[in-house]
């Protein structure tokens, strides 16, 4: 893949791969077993600057653009797709949709601390009556004296460490209904940050549901447009897919990599494993796979660099590499027998990660269902 990337990204990259090789990777099979994050791994990530990577240098960032941005996650989930599904939230589409949204006031005041790692924010969409059903999401914003009054709860809210939070809420102005955008500050009166959830893969990324109970947000907290918020940022998730996808990419590479490394050692009937055919047939695919991703994937983050991304590729991508990155860790667990089972390899995690990445971020369904409108058909429904 070098052949394409300036000397900065190949730079970047080189950081991150050996961040994860010699930092993240020890520690990614406790991050999976105690469901916890070690404070100090988000601090290295703003040491190294991968916060401000995707923000505007006005505002205190790298200005890499996202090449360079899935450059570096894809090196981290190769070690921890959990945590670079946490990374991507926070270093793509929280900042860059206080980019699209924000007034120059609003962006000094949340992008060079995010930039410096020390305002890690949160997004916030989903709820119990599903990501994409919005008329029947009950958070709601109403008008109170010169500021609005928040309530409602959303669900599976991706946290880490974080102290500002970005809520997709039901609006209203003149009897015009919307969906808005608003910031909620962690320390808000009324604000509640409920218990995580235990996951199924994605462990250690603090996700759980969150409460807003007549919490006050004043005028220059709504971010955007009160009625069209959600939809005027839309190309920060079509970016925020492709930060999604590449996660789904490392985890398959990762488990990959491990793989290969194994079936080279692993002696089975007095010969190397790899020496039976259905394995290297299977290897072989799986490496193709791998660089079919790869190609869709920086094609379409370079569209997005040079801002010609016209068609839902994002959705595209997000829909298709996760699906073949779990249908790929799933072949590859199988070749790692009963070890691939037992937690102790530390394996069996990538293949968690990539199922839960077939829901995170927009399901499979939902992705397609968004393409499918693109083309012209049917119902739309809001991918996140
Ligand atoms: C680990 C994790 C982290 C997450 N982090 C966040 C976060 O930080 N912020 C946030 O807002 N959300 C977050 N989510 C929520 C995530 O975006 C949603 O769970 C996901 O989009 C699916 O929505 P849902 O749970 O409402 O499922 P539902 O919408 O209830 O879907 C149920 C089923 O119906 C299918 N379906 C739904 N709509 C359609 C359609 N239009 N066409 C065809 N099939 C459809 C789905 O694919 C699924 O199979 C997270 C989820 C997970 C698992």
């Amino acid at each position: 893949m070098s052949h394409f990337l300036n000397e900065e990204q190949q730079m970047m990259r080189d950081v991150a791969a050996k961040f994860a090789r010699n930092e993240l990777l020890p520690i990614a099979n406790e991050i999976d077993r105690t469901e916890s994050t070690p404070e100090w791994v988000a601090k290295r990530c703003a040491e190294l600057g991968f916060y401000g990577l995707y923000i505007a240098e006005e505002y205190g960032g790298m200005d890499a653009g996202l090449v360079t941005a899935c450059v570096v996650l894809e090196e981290i989930a190769k070690a921890s797709p959990a945590f670079a599904g946490l990374l991507s939230v926070q270093m793509i589409l929280c900042p860059e949709t206080v980019s699209i949204l924000g007034t120059p006031e609003q962006k000094q005041r949340l992008l060079p601390p995010s930039a410096r790692g020390e305002r890690v924010m949160a997004y916030s969409q989903t709820e119990p009556a599903g990501v994409g059903n919005i008329p029947f999401h009950q958070t709601k914003l109403r008008p109170e004296g010169n500021g609005y009054r928040l309530d409602g709860h959303k669900l599976f809210c991706t946290q880490g460490e974080a102290k500002t939070y970005l809520v997709m809420p039901r609006t209203q102005r003149d009897g015009v209904e919307g969906y808005g955008c608003v910031i909620v500050e962690a320390e808000d009166e009324g604000f509640q940050v409920q218990k995580y959830e235990e996951k199924l893969g994605w462990r250690g990324t603090n996700t759980g549901p969150i409460a807003f109970n007549n919490v006050f947000i004043a005028a220059d907290d709504v971010l955007g447009d009160l009625l069209t918020g959600n939809a005027d940022h839309a190309a920060a998730n079509q970016a925020s897919f492709l930060g999604h996808a590449v996660t789904s990419l490392g985890c398959m590479i990762g488990l990959f990599d491990h793989t290969v490394a194994h079936i080279k050692e692993r002696q089975l009937y007095g010969e190397p494993m790899w020496k039976l055919s259905p394995i290297t047939d299977r290897i072989g695919q799986i490496y193709t796979k791998i660089e079919a991703c790869r190609a869709m994937l920086y094609n379409a983050a370079r569209q997005i660099d040079e801002g010609t991304l016209t068609m839902p590729l994002g959705s595209a991508c997000k829909a298709y590499i996760g699906d073949t990155a779990f249908e790929c860790c799933s072949q590859l667990l199988q070749m790692w027998g009963g070890s691939g089972i037992m937690n102790s390899t530390g394996m069996n995690r990538y293949f968690r990660d990539a199922r839960a990445k077939m829901v995170a971020e927009g399901s499979t369904e939902i992705h397609h269902s968004v393409i499918t409108r693109a083309l012209g058909f049917a119902d739309p429904a809001p991918a996140n």
